[in-house]
């Protein structure tokens, strides 16, 4: 019924309100109900498929593979978790709507955003065997900062929609680290030792945990995230973002 009453007045919403697209340089109105990216341009967004992708990274390479194939990074340094797939490259206009998302306060943005991931994670993911859903945590310092994390808000919508449990406490950033996105792959890894932590084991031990992430670049903080669950004994780690940068991404 909550569901239905929601619809109705997102609708209602729509036709008072038309919305202009969120895409720039787009005149048309958002035809898509309560979102914000018209039907053209969602379509036509960076969507992180092609020909095959490894099978535990997803990262894309441009010949077909077999199911079980492992990229070079991941079979030289193995990530700690099991698999991480992705929606979209972190590219135009995928990267203006996330810098806006994350940094400026645009949360409207919300549900276009966890369109992209909660497609990707019903493709790529047997989510169904999924029991609890995890947002990559932010250092206190950092939450106060910018007032709301964003991976824990993508993690609540995405949870709703997948029907599954979303756990904001069990996992925290215990150390308050350097903005990943200007250091290399290496500092990357340094920058995060240790800067993650359980609060309670038991809620985590025996589950098959997602986290939720807006980007993924290296893999690093996912993995970082990841090590502190398995000591707990989750029974695994998955994880998927929106989008998929690589470092050259944030070469500006
Ligand atoms: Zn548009
Ligand atoms: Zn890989």
């Amino acid at each position: 019924m909550a569901a239905l009453l929601s619809r109705f007045f997102s609708r209602a919403a729509d036709i008072l309100w038309p919305r202009t697209c969120a895409v720039e340089g787009c005149p048309r109105v958002s035809d898509r109900p309560g979102r914000h990216i018209c039907s053209t341009c969602f379509a036509s967004l960076p969507f992180h498929e092609a020909g095959g992708a490894c099978s535990v990274c997803g990262a894309l390479v441009m010949a077909e593979t077999h199911h079980s194939f492992v990229c070079e990074t991941c079979r030289l340094d193995p990530p700690a978790f099991e698999f991480a797939r992705s929606a979209v490259f972190y590219r135009e206009p995928v990267d203006r709507m996330i810098m806006a998302f994350k940094y400026r306060k645009s949360t409207w943005l919300c549900e276009d955003l966890v369109d992209l991931l909660e497609g990707a994670v019903r493709a790529k993911l047997a989510f169904h065997d999924i029991d609890v859903i995890m947002p990559v945590p932010l250092h206190q310092n950092r939450l106060r900062e910018r007032g709301y994390n964003q991976s824990a808000i993508l993690a609540r919508s995405l949870a709703k929609r997948i029907n599954r449990r979303v756990d904001e406490t069990s996992l925290v950033r215990t150390r308050d680290t350097e903005h990943q996105a200007r250091l290399s792959g290496d500092e990357r890894r340094k920058n995060l030792k240790g800067a993650f932590a359980v609060t309670s084991p038991s809620l985590v031990r025996g589950r098959l945990v997602l986290l939720v992430d807006d980007i993924m670049t290296s893999g690093a903080t996912l993995s970082h995230c990841t090590r502190p669950l398995l000591d707990a004994g989750a029974a695994g780690v998955w994880c998927a973002t929106v989008a998929r940068a690589t470092l050259t991404s944030f070469a500006w």
